[in-house]
């Protein structure tokens, strides 16, 4: 076939039958972005001002994430597709007990149930209009693609104060994954509002909701996240320490932070997706912290096998799980948090279990291990401990 990539001269094609053809590959939402115009974004700012943290990916490709000209020469295009991972099937948390998980994280990797459907995504590009494979380039997460701004370019949604992509049709429940291109489509319209032209909070109003709930204070302004204090870096991208003085505001979230999700009104009007690219785990929303603190790393990766979680690692997981020990107040969880602190091989496990130890109560007996134990990052807990409060 020819390939139809669009005119030089500004013509576009319409995007109609590709996006039918999207859609029933799963996608449930399918919308098109010009490409020649680079983001205009505080992207760079907020990089200079380290609110990345160690996220030192995002500086690397910085360049490419503003301008898709990088990353596929002569790029007309971003198709932006969402998934909607809101389930009607999934129990909220219980109000006053039990780990709290980010609901992204109650399914099979969505890198990985997305990413057939979105190499066939390619081939309906090839089928439509020729394009041969160096043409376009595919991403779920995995590229050098801001894909929350190109969605709101593409009129997916808008950039809410939450500095989410918030669709009117599924709330804040979207996984994107993006398609460049250089088949120049006709791009549909960015959400407006014709009292705010603003790139954050289009469609917020006077709505602070997400900025008053953030249990860290991470927002240092509207769409403005200060990774190192949010919930969802420090227990999932952090490898190491959390600091102290976020530990308490973390409460029972054991794996991400949904907080300036969950308050969001819009997601009033989101529908369940159609689950077609996503396997659901709901199941394990129903572990308890007392079985998560005794894992061995044979039932860990049986049970989170193909999951995002699994990216944690054990240490990782049961670094999380004495935070929320440590926040729960249940002193039944007192022996297995001890049990950790004296015995466990992860210099970073036993950091966090010595400080599960001391918020439970049971601080007086550490006192002989404290004497015996050599490493820096533990006996940092101990020496805070018997700091005067
Ligand atoms: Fe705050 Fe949680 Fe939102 Fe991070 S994810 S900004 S911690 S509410
Ligand atoms: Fe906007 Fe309110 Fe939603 Fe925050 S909670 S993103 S302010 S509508």
């Amino acid at each position: 076939m020819k390939a139809d990539l669009g005119g030089d001269n500004g013509t576009a094609v319409s995007p109609h039958a590709v996006r039918e053809r999207l859609l029933a590959l799963g996608f449930d939402d399918v919308r098109f972005a010009a490409a020649g115009e680079p983001l205009k974004t505080p992207l760079r700012a907020w990089l200079a001002a380290g609110m990345h943290a160690d996220m030192d990916w995002l500086t690397r490709t910085v360049d490419k994430r503003l301008d898709p000209a990088l990353v596929v020469p002569g790029a007309r295009t971003v198709i932006m597709l969402g998934v909607n991972y809101w389930s009607d099937a999934l129990p909220r948390p219980h109000p006053a007990a039990g780990p709290v998980w980010a609901r992204y994280a109650l399914h099979e990797d969505y890198h990985d149930t997305i990413k057939p459907a979105l190499l066939a995504a390619g081939k309906v590009l090839e089928d439509l209009h020729g394009a041969n494979a160096d043409s376009y380039r595919c991403y779920v997460d995995t590229g050098p693609v801001l894909e929350r701004s190109w969605a709101a370019r593409a009129g997916l949604g808008f950039t809410g104060k939450n500095a989410m992509l918030i669709s009117r049709r599924h709330g804040n429940w979207l996984f994107l994954a993006a398609m460049v291109t250089r088949i120049a489509f006709t791009p549909d319209a960015p959400v407006r509002n014709r009292h705010h032209e603003g790139a954050v909070g289009t469609l917020c109003g006077k709505c602070t909701r997400c900025l008053d709930a953030c249990p860290t204070a991470a927002f240092t302004a509207p769409g403005v996240v200060d990774a190192r204090r949010c919930v969802s870096y420090q227990t999932i991208e952090n490898k190491g320490v959390i600091p102290r003085e976020l530990r308490p505001g973390i409460g029972r979230r054991i794996y991400g932070c949904d907080t300036c999700l969950e308050v969001c009104p819009w997601n009033r009007f989101a529908a369940a997706g159609r689950q077609l690219l996503l396997a659901a785990r709901h199941d394990l929303a129903d572990l308890a912290l007392a079985d998560i603190l005794v894992l061995s790393p044979e039932r860990y990766a049986e049970v989170f096998r193909r999951t995002p979680i699994k990216r944690l690692k054990l240490t990782g997981l049961l670094r999380n799980a004495c935070v929320v020990a440590g926040n729960s107040g249940d002193r039944a969880l007192l022996p297995l948090v001890l049990t950790l602190a004296r015995t466990h091989a992860s210099p970073l496990v036993r950091a966090h279990a010595v400080w599960a130890t001391f918020r439970l109560g049971g601080g007086a007996q550490l006192t002989a291990d404290s004497t015996l134990e050599r490493d820096p990052l533990v006996r940092n807990e101990y020496e805070q401990e018997a700091l005067p409060t």
